[in-house]
């Protein structure tokens, strides 16, 4: 049985799923190079982390056990992360009020009330905007995407991991180096034709980032036709958003959109401005980037092929994560490196029948 640190991975994508994922690998002892298009400072519509909100707060659905795991498992790192490393790492702990147009029960009862701290129903009125019926109250995180992303990638790189540009027009080309066990797949949204999924939805997401550093909680609102939010970052920037146009990768800024966002987010959030209106905002920029949405919600699996010099690879996939990359990172990567754990018992258990067959006849 080889030992991790024999055992060789190549990780493609650069993304919070590529680099967390290589730094769970690299932490349990494997051999692990990252290959990427994009690494972290660089922008590009093909990547999409470093446009995200990048907060926690869970979309998993009531009846998916995988992801609530995903998401409850992430949210006890980053509350740790936080505690230890919050400055360098690029996080901050804040209160989150959720507000709803129409709640449903399923809504003001959520699965995730205990794993995150403080959890309150709202029902004092005052608490509520007017046109909310109902909403809550919790303590999470916030992540500032360009400085965590950099986190991730300099505690890879001091435990020994590797990194490369590369430009890969197929996963066979992740498998050329002869020694390569298995690669892993995180490229998001690309995985679409790189993994040639049919189920992936690109969805578009479009923000606005302004200058608000005495905003200190998130705030969101569902109602009918819209998702506002309100996230602040450690550099006194907020994001204001959003909008989730699936099948969109137009990376444009649309003003329309982003003049009925700021009218939202002043209108939930009015101390953006202390009550003076949307015409007080500090516009910085607007953002717009494309979540990986997936019809079946994240693809974490094994697969096996046949490289171009006629090696069986593990290919284990770790893309789809739609509007929940950050929030799902950790226990995304958990999973999948488990996958690869049973995917190389698999294969060498494959070999070692092959030698004793050998050794038979020979
Ligand atoms: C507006 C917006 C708001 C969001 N808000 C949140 C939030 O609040 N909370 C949350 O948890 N998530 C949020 N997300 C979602 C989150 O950003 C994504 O789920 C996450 O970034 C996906 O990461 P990834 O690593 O899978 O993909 P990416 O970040 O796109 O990384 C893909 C990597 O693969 C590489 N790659 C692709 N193709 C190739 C190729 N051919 N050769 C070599 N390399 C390749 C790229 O270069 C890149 O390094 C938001 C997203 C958007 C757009």
């Amino acid at each position: 049985m080889k030992q991790p640190q024999q055992i060789r991975i190549n990780v493609v994508g650069a993304g919070v799923i590529g680099l967390t994922t290589a730094l769970v690998l690299q932490i349990k002892g494997y051999d692990v190079t990252i290959l990427a298009k994009h690494f972290p400072g660089d922008k590009s519509p093909e990547y999409t982390s470093p446009y995200a909100g990048a907060r926690w707060r869970t979309a998993a659905p009531d009846n998916d056990a995988r992801l609530q795991r995903y998401d409850a498992d992430t949210f006890k790192l980053l509350w740790e992360l936080a505690k230890c490393k919050a400055a360098e790492a690029g996080i901050m702990v804040v209160p989150a009020f959720d507000y709803f147009e129409k709640p449903t029960p399923s809504q003001l009862d959520p699965w995730w009330k205990d794993v995150v701290p403080g959890f309150r129903q709202l029902t004092d009125s005052k608490e509520l905007p007017k046109d909310a019926q109902g909403g809550y109250s919790y303590t999470t995180v916030l992540i500032n995407p360009d400085r965590y992303l950099k986190w991730l990638q300099s505690q890879f790189v001091r435990l020994g991991g590797k990194m490369r540009r590369a430009i890969l027009q197929d996963l066979q080309d992740a498998m050329e180096d002869p020694l390569v066990d298995a690669v892993v797949n995180c490229t998001g949204v690309q995985s679409s034709w790189l993994a040639n999924d049919k189920n992936i939805v690109p969805t578009r997401g479009q923000n606005v980032v302004v200058r608000a550093g005495h905003v200190r909680r998130t705030i969101s609102m569902k109602s009918a036709d819209a998702y506002t939010y309100v996230i602040p970052r450690s550099d006194g920037t907020v994001l204001l958003g959003t909008t989730k146009e699936e099948f969109s990768t137009d990376t444009k800024v649309d003003k329309r959109i982003a003049h009925d966002i700021m009218k939202r987010a002043v209108k939930y959030c009015p101390d953006l401005t202390h009550g003076k209106g949307v015409d007080a905002l500090r516009v910085k920029g607007h953002v717009v980037g494309i979540r990986p949405g997936r019809i079946g919600g994240p693809r974490v699996e094994n697969e096996f092929k046949v490289s171009r010099v006629g090696k069986r690879v593990l290919v284990t996939h770790n893309y789809g994560h739609d509007g929940s990359g950050y929030q799902s990172s950790w226990g995304s990567a958990k999973h999948a490196a488990h996958l690869i754990h049973e995917g190389i018992a698999a294969l060498e258990n494959e070999s070692s029948k092959i030698h004793s067959l050998f050794a038979a006849r020979l």
